[in-house]
């Protein structure tokens, strides 16, 4: 269920919200999705997104940006779950420069080893 955004045709995430695309769900309520990389960088490594289609930080505003506190608060819980006391890692590639790949917001939760910085 979307919160009024469309989906996006032809946008990976969109799909993988919608179920249209199968993926690895750990977390779901009605405003996102979390579900395991299936290129993971660490141990754990989990993307969290908007059920709606944000395309990235750069389309943040103040009519959307309840979606992305939440996103927050999400990976607050699940860190917690999933026992990453040490500590863990949140990234957000943003457009070209930035390193985005899937261009619907995604928030990366990195964790279960030492990681490194800075990155490259
Ligand atoms: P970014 O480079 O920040 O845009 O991150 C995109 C991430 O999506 C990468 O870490 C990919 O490994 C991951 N990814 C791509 N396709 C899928 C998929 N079908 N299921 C889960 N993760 C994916
Ligand atoms: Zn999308």
């Amino acid at each position: 269920m979307k919160l009024g955004g469309e989906s996006v045709k032809d946008c990976l995430f969109c799909k993988i919200a919608d179920g249209d695309i199968p993926s690895e769900i750990i977390y779901e309520d009605v405003k996102v999705v979390a579900f395991k990389d299936v290129d993971p960088q660490a141990p754990v490594h989990v993307l969290v997104i908007p059920k709606d289609h944000i395309e990235s930080v750069d389309d943040i505003t103040s009519e959307n940006s309840y979606l992305i506190a939440h996103i927050f608060e999400v990976i607050n819980k699940l860190a917690k779950d999933l026992e990453l006391d040490k500590g863990y890692r949140v990234v957000n590639n943003c457009k070209g420069h930035g390193g985005q790949t899937v261009n619907h917001i995604h928030f990366h939760l990195l964790g279960g080893r030492q990681l490194q910085w800075p990155p490259g």
